[in-house]
């Protein structure tokens, strides 16, 4: 964090009077004035130090003010520092045109009233003085980032390792509850046979917990693996897998035949539709087989693949909640889940730079839209630099 918050201006002359003169009409308490004697030392000056502005003396012996301000822009900290330059008006004509070419941006001519310098450069100095705090609100905006990404981090891991480790002893309760009901069903009484079913159901619920939510923070530990995929094969293979539930409930999967090839991590997407399908069959209306449409808008480097279902709808006040983990709005009995299918679908979006959303209408049914990158760039620089795209060197990015 800098204490300073004054503005540093460059002044450039040969003339110590003309500094001085300077010097004089711009000193206050929000500019740090530098003074330069000479266009090299101009520019060692602004090796170490970024300025508001420079007022360079055109007519100055070696190297003069336009030569510095040519010098200037070849360098990356002073290529965009304005440049006011102070010329005599009698040679104004052939000069002005001279530094505009140079970027300047200003000129002052002498005599020097004092009024228009100080307004000139006031301009500049609050201009550099703006920017400097956007970029310091950046960087913080870009540290916080850091820190909660961090965090989320840790907490993946805390979740990860929590269930790890919560997996043994509930094996163990699961394990001998069975063996007692089984074993010594006969020496139980019909309600202690009764408690102990509960206990071994209920265990095998937590496990199914268990397992999902150490998909979910697995998630996070893996690698992407971009690859090229057909999201059409992809999607017609999942439909294919739900074959026995299709013909349980009368339903249907229809694929529009120009859902695209994308640029993703296969498993990701697998989880993402099949999450999403799953569920649009899940949650049908009673007596209503469900119709399940799988549709999709192509951009030039996105595309948002829409799954519409038939089924029960999400009221409005739900419908961010449901893409957290173990929220669910159907009870256990009526509708057996865990409540990470959305979750795991929505991070295996943003680990693709995409997103996933819903829209639904209650008692209507629901659109899941999933929006992909499709990685136009990468075609596009592919086929610049000759050769195939989707390599391993995109992979790894
Ligand atoms: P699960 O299906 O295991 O409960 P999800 O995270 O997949 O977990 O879904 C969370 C909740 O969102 C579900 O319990 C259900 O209430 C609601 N939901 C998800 N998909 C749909 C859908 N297509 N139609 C209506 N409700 C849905």
């Amino acid at each position: 964090m800098e204490t300073d918050d004054r503005v540093s201006v460059l002044l450039v002359d040969d003339q110590d009077e003309n500094l001085l003169a300077l010097e004089t009409v711009l000193a206050g308490p929000g500019l740090k004035l530098v003074k330069a004697s000479s266009g090299i030392q101009a520019l060692k000056c602004l090796l170490d130090e970024d300025f508001a502005v420079a007022l360079l003396d055109v007519r100055m012996p070696d190297i003069d003010g336009f030569e510095t301000a040519a010098l200037m822009r070849e360098r990356d900290r002073s290529r965009n520092t304005p440049i006011i330059f102070i010329t005599a008006l009698s040679t104004a004509e052939t000069h002005v045109s001279r530094g505009y070419s140079l970027g300047a941006v200003d000129y002052i001519f002498k005599p020097i009233v004092p009024e228009v310098l100080r307004a000139k450069v006031q301009v500049f100095a609050e201009l550099f003085r703006k920017t400097r705090q956007v970029e310091r609100l950046n960087e913080s905006l870009r540290q916080r980032t850091r820190e909660l990404e961090a965090a989320n981090r840790d907490l993946e891991s805390f979740s990860y390792s929590v269930s790890h480790d919560l997996r043994a002893p509930l094996r163990a309760i699961a394990g001998f509850a069975d063996i007692i009901s089984r074993r010594y069903r006969d020496a139980l009484s019909e309600e202690a046979r009764h408690y102990f079913d509960n206990i071994v159901e209920a265990s095998e619920r937590m496990g199914q917990l268990i397992e999902d939510l150490l998909a979910y923070a697995r998630l996070g530990r893996q690698a992407l693996r971009r690859r090229r995929v057909s999201l059409y094969e992809l999607i017609a293979q999942i439909a294919a897998d739900l074959a026995p539930r299709l013909a349980e409930t009368g339903g249907q999967v229809s694929l529009s035949p120009n859902l695209p090839t994308v640029h993703g991590d296969p498993t990701l997407l697998g989880e993402i539709f099949t999450n999403l399908i799953g569920n649009a069959l899940t949650y049908s209306r009673p007596g209503v087989p469900p119709q399940v449409s799988v549709t999709c808008e192509v951009g030039l480097d996105w595309v948002t693949v829409q799954v519409r279902d038939n089924g029960i709808g999400i009221p409005p006040e739900h419908q961010e909640r449901i893409f957290e983990v173990f929220q669910r709005l159907q009870s256990e009995s009526s509708h057996p889940g865990t409540g990470i299918g959305l979750a795991i679908a929505r991070k295996s979006a943003a680990m693709m730079d995409g997103r996933v959303w819903v829209q639904s209408v209650v008692g209507e049914g629901s659109t899941f839209s999933v929006t992909l990158p499709r990685h136009a760039r990468e075609m596009i620089l592919a086929a610049r630099e000759g050769r195939e795209p989707w390599t391993d060197r995109v992979a790894s990015s």
